[in-house]
């Protein structure tokens, strides 16, 4: 099959850039010491995950325990749930996973720690739980430099129901980009030495401290995400080292991770195909096209230095962008493409689009197609596609 025998608009992902991504963040792990749990939000899929395994992960990150059902039921045995649990639905579905998988998840505040302590307990299980850390993005996580942090972890790690498996942190602000005078590189530098240095200070605290089990080769310290991991280099301190890293984007790539400087847009594998579908001089006369990809499959999401809603390639074997054309608009079924200049799109052409962020775009749709150039080599289902659960 062929990729114009497909109906648009269509998710390809092209072989060799995906198998090029994940050797390149498997050769990174290797080569820091660290293993690789790839967060698989980003595509949701169990034949992906499968060839993450193959590159050497050692088991998945996902965010949600309904997410983790399809994966485990597919056989992934190693789950870890980045995402703190406090309903119980969410640790009846771990209690469930127990059974045929390794599954643990966040805490990031005591009462969600004693609530599920008691929940295991009861149940005559000992979940293994992760402190969730905030080493500067500001989301959820204990403060990293805080007396209250150091009691709720001696706490944590006392817990019946709970065996205290280690330290997680996600540096989101690796997505801000740079601050005034800072280069693309010195960015990701800063926030990936500041999210490795605060979880290996955290942990030598914690051990000061004499939190039981706070100890090296005994506490797991994750850390990651595709931005900050373009610049990871582990160090030890004190015999402790970051141990894992959970990037997710990385095997895609997209438009944001270009404009960081993260990737090249000949690394980005996932691409929207798309239809021309309309083509007008607007009022002021400039011309205007319309795709049938809109915010349903590009998403409304842009982040630091994205140009417009995605990027339209010219040559998808070059990965060459299309010259003085923007995605400066979307409808729910139409893209907005503004054309400076005129444009040699016609109706019905058909064009790729990098989207500006992968993880979003994978979750619009129910399948993707693996390609090689113009071939269609499998499709591919996101089995979690809408398990937010
Ligand atoms: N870990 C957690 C907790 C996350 O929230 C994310 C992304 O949102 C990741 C890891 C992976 O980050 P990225 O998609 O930048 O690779």
């Amino acid at each position: 099959m062929l990729i114009d025998d497909l109906p648009t608009p269509v998710l390809l992902i092209e072989e060799h850039r995906l198998e090029n991504n994940l050797a390149r963040m498997a050769a990174r792990a290797s080569e820091n010491g660290v293993s690789l749990r790839p967060h698989v939000k980003t595509h949701k899929s169990v034949s992906l995950a499968r060839r993450q395994m193959a590159h050497g992960a050692a088991g998945i990150t996902v965010a949600k325990p309904g997410e983790a059902e399809a994966f485990v039921q597919a056989g992934i045995d190693d789950v870890r749930i980045a995402y703190p649990l406090v309903s119980t639905h969410r640790l009846e579905a771990v209690a469930a996973m127990m059974r045929s998988a390794r599954v643990s998840f966040c805490v990031d505040s005591t009462e969600a720690a004693y609530a599920a302590s008691q929940f295991f307990a009861s149940n005559d299980l000992k979940a293994g739980v992760l402190m969730e850390v905030d080493t500067g993005y500001g989301r959820s996580g204990f403060r990293d430099n805080e007396s209250a942090s150091i009691r709720a972890a001696a706490e944590i790690a006392r817990l019946p129901g709970l065996r205290l498996e280690g330290l997680l942190t996600h540096a989101g602000h690796s997505y801000h980009g740079p601050r005034k005078g800072e280069t693309l590189a010195e960015a990701l530098g800063r926030v990936s030495n500041e999210e490795r240095d605060r979880m290996i200070a955290f942990a030598c605290t914690l051990r000061e401290a004499g939190v039981k089990g706070a100890t090296p080769g005994n506490l797991e310290l994750s850390i990651g995400s595709t931005p900050s991991m373009a610049a990871f280099n582990n160090v030890e301190k004190n015999g402790f080292t970051i141990t894992e890293i959970r990037p997710g984007n990385y095997l895609f790539h997209d438009a944001m991770q270009v404009a960081l400087g993260v990737a090249g847009i000949a690394d980005c594998a996932l691409t929207v195909l798309a239809t021309v579908v309309s083509r007008h001089r607007d009022r002021s006369g400039k011309e205007r096209l319309f795709i049938d990809a809109g915010k349903k499959v590009l998403t409304t999401d842009v982040g630091y230095g994205t140009p417009g809603h995605g990027l339209i390639l010219f040559n998808s074997a070059t990965m060459e962008t299309l010259p003085h054309v923007q995605i400066t608009g979307l409808s729910e079924e139409h893209g907005w493409v503004q054309v400076s200049g005129g444009s040699t799109l016609k109706i019905g052409d058909r064009v790729r689009v990098v989207p500006n962020h992968a993880c979003v775009t994978m979750h619009t749709q129910d399948q993707a197609y693996i390609v090689d150039g113009d071939r269609v080599v499998e499709k591919i289902a996101i089995d979690a596609r809408g398990r937010s659960d």
